[in-house]
């Protein structure tokens, strides 16, 4: 039988017997070498312009090809990095490994940006603000290109800290991003002071939206909130024509979602920000729609 489906109490038995089963310890004790050996890659989603439809920027979301288990998907795995202190080796390949991807695309003409998602360890690791500028100046992509993606908890566990990590990210040029918003305990009054560029709607409201009043309501004010205090707004989950109308509607910025595309491996990634195009770019006359 399936403990999960019995219910709070049970879901939280199982999680401290999940600790021990056989296929969490082969995913914790194959860790190092998954990353060592490429078994772990980044997948590509596109974020586009709601009124354009153009790419602005593409998030990187990491996959485990695993020579056992198959794809193994970043919400088994990177809690297991977080609890095994293998964080900050899976951190760093996605951080290289996106980065260079911006420097692959920007070769063959395509300037789009990159968002990274951040675990709490990481992002309270101070190492961090060294770290990205290296990786920078190895592929030569600039600091605008980088995004970086943080949740609500981690900037409310300890605000201070969380400040003091962001002033020191943002001093570097990168765009700060708040994942997920609306999930967690804050608000956006408590975000406005602190250097964020961005806030993420979190999928489960947007999902919902044409079919559940509150979730329209939230998502409506959230937009107007934000961009009262000069923020920019990406709504995840974005899976329909009619979600992605009401959302322009709204005057939300960027979209993401099923509806745009999946998240893809870079070589198809790469063929479907060619055909949309990039923010970036000015289409040919002929392309124009008048
Ligand atoms: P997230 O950052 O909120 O990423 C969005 C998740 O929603 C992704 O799941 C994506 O595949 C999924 N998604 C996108 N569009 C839609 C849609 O239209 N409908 C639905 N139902 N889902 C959609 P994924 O790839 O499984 O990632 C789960 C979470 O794992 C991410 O949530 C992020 O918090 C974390 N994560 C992913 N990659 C990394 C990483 O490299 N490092 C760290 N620390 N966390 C990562
Ligand atoms: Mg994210
Ligand atoms: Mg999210
Ligand atoms: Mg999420």
């Amino acid at each position: 039988y399936s403990a999960k489906q019995s219910g709070r109490g049970f879901a939280v038995f199982e999680a401290e017997l999940d600790r021990h089963s056989p296929r969490r310890l082969a995913l914790a004790g194959g860790m190092r070498v998954a990353i060592n050996e490429g078994q772990i890659q980044l997948y590509y989603q596109p974020k586009a312009d709601l009124r354009t439809g153009r790419i602005m920027g593409v998030e990187a979301l990491a996959r485990w090809d695993h020579p056992e288990f198959g794809i193994v998907g970043p919400s088994e795995f990177v809690p297991i990095a977080e609890q095994t202190g293998l964080i900050t080796p899976l951190t760093s390949f996605v951080l290289d490994a996106a980065i260079r991807q911006v420097r692959t695309w920007n070769d063959s003409g395509l300037e789009l940006s990159v968002a990274v998602n951040l675990s709490a360890r990481s992002f309270l690791d101070t190492q961090l603000a060294v770290e990205i500028p290296r990786l920078l100046a190895r592929w030569d992509v600039e600091a605008e290109q980088l995004e970086l993606e943080i949740t609500e908890s981690m900037l409310m566990t300890d605000p201070a800290r969380a400040e003091a990590t962001l002033t020191r990210l943002s001093q570097i040029g990168l765009t700060l991003s708040v994942d997920d918003f609306g999930t967690g305990y804050s608000s956006l009054a408590n975000l406005k002071r602190l250097p964020v560029d961005v806030i993420k709607i979190d999928k489960s409201f947007v999902m919902e939206m044409a079919v559940d009043a509150s979730d329209a309501a939230i998502v409506r004010s959230t937009i107007d909130l934000a961009h009262n205090l000069g923020l920019k707004v990406v709504a995840e989950g974005v899976e329909s024509e009619d979600a992605w109308r009401q959302l322009e509607t709204l005057g939300c910025d960027f979209a993401q979602g099923y509806y745009l595309s999946r998240p893809l491996p870079a070589e198809a990634a790469t063929r479907l920000i060619r055909e949309r195009g990039t923010g970036r770019d000015v289409p040919p006359p002929a392309l124009r729609v008048v």
